[in-house]
């Protein structure tokens, strides 16, 4: 068979192999603590469930326009109008089969083969794979660790620009990091923007998944919603991942040529659900805020007990669902200084090492902890002087007993 070279360029979601790991290990019977899970064990509030069988049952089952419902767009964009400090009205918006359509069709409306794309690194992957399958250059930025919070390090941004650089994405309340951008950064950004004539894929996934303050777009800043493609997604704040519902927001010019791609892709979004959507900007919202708070109680939890093992440091987010703790003083207590080693041994119970060039094999039992969690590997490959090392810890689909006890095993583990 011979399969079309692009696809060699196609990257994953190595997360996905994290779950499938820990689903056979708990299949054997084995107790796990999944903080690997970007996905949430809430249900989706019922008002916005009923919207959506009432929907279904009124016959909203056939095609709708392929930019998506007329309601939804109008309502969409006077939230996103409001939230964002800017001016948008339905024919900025083309609803998606959810947060992640947006990323692809950004890049084939803006992006030519061979044009460089600044990413966030660590990151999403599907930046990377996205990019890079549609003919780009991925060219990485990355953050620093502050105090309380992970700043993008925008020197190393701008020396990466050359003449081929043509797009940045930027993802603010930063799945894995939880890193939210100041205003100085935020200016920053839409400084170089200018002076280097570039566009934004803003991808604002985590915008509405935040415990205190106020969430910033950077299109609310001059010259920006003109250069700005917004990825917006109905997955988190109402618990609809797997409705998958979601939105492209931007100029008319690039929205125009997204509905085209929408027609030539899925037709369009799934009908029904977007009347659920509806109900959830417009209907009541005492399950949303419900959510929130269930979720900033995990977090508290979730550093408290982080932060109380010998060997890490675990920075407290503002915003998103994840945790990027600094393991670099655990795995040097545990002996372990390959990602995978660490992840797997914390997660089963052997610390299996193989030497494989001399055929030796080595096995020490340790204690099982079956807690599972992402590294920095699976966020994208590491930077050149990167010395720290890092996982991700998500708190959107375990409960506190569960983090307890799980935590109390993991720190047992490495402070043995
Ligand atoms: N962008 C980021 C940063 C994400 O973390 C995710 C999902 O986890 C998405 C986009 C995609 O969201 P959706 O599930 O709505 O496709």
């Amino acid at each position: 068979m011979k399969i079309a070279e692009r696809v060699a360029h196609l990257g994953t979601e190595t997360a996905f192999a994290v779950s499938a790991e820990a689903t056979a290990f708990a299949a054997q019977g084995n107790k796990v603590y999944p903080f690997h899970l970007g996905d949430l064990n809430l249900k989706t509030p019922a008002n916005v469930l009923t919207a959506g069988i009432k929907a279904m049952q009124d016959g909203k089952t056939n095609y709708c326009a392929n930019a998506g419902v007329p309601q939804l767009r109008e309502i969409l964009a006077d939230d996103v109008s409001a939230s964002r400090k800017a001016q948008y009205s339905m024919e900025n918006v083309a609803i998606q089969p959810g947060g992640k359509p947006t990323i692809g069709k950004f890049f084939l409306t803006l992006m030519n083969p061979g044009d460089e794309v600044l990413y966030p690194n660590p990151g999403y992957p599907i930046y990377e794979s996205q990019i890079e399958f549609h003919g780009g250059k991925a060219v990485p930025y990355g953050y620093i660790e502050g105090k309380n919070n992970f700043d993008i390090d925008t020197d190393m941004l701008e020396s990466q620009i050359t003449p081929r650089t043509r797009l940045l994405v930027l993802n603010d309340l930063q799945n894995p990091t939880g890193a939210e951008c100041s205003q100085a950064e935020l200016e920053k950004i839409a400084e170089l923007v200018l002076k280097y004539d570039l566009y934004v894929l803003s991808d604002e996934a985590y915008f509405d998944i935040r415990y205190e303050g106020q969430s910033k777009s950077l299109v609310s800043l001059p010259g920006m919603a003109e250069r700005s493609v917004i990825l917006y997604t109905f997955s988190k704040k109402f618990v609809m991942t797997g409705w998958r519902l979601g939105a492209t927001i931007g100029p008319k010019e690039i929205i125009d040529i997204i509905i085209k791609l929408n027609v030539n892709e899925e037709s369009c979004s799934n009908h029904f659900v977007q009347y659920a959507a509806i109900e959830g900007l417009v209907g009541n919202q005492a399950e949303t805020r419900q959510v929130l708070k269930t979720l900033k109680e995990r977090r508290d939890l979730t550093v408290d007990l982080l932060n109380d093992i010998e060997g890490i440091s675990c920075i407290r987010p503002n915003a998103t669902f994840y945790l990027w703790p600094n393991v670099t003083g655990a795995m040097q207590k545990t002996g372990l200084t390959d990602y995978d080693d660490f992840r797997r041994t914390v997660l089963h119970e052997t610390g299996v090492s193989f030497c494989t060039r001399l055929h030796f094999f080595r096995r020490t039992v340790l204690h099982e902890t079956g807690v599972s969690f992402c590294t920095r590997l699976h966020f994208g490959r590491p930077l050149e002087g990167e010395n720290n090392y890092y996982i991700r810890m998500a708190y959107s689909g375990i409960n506190p007993p569960e983090i307890k006890e799980g935590l109390g095993k993991l720190k047992a583990f490495i402070e043995r």
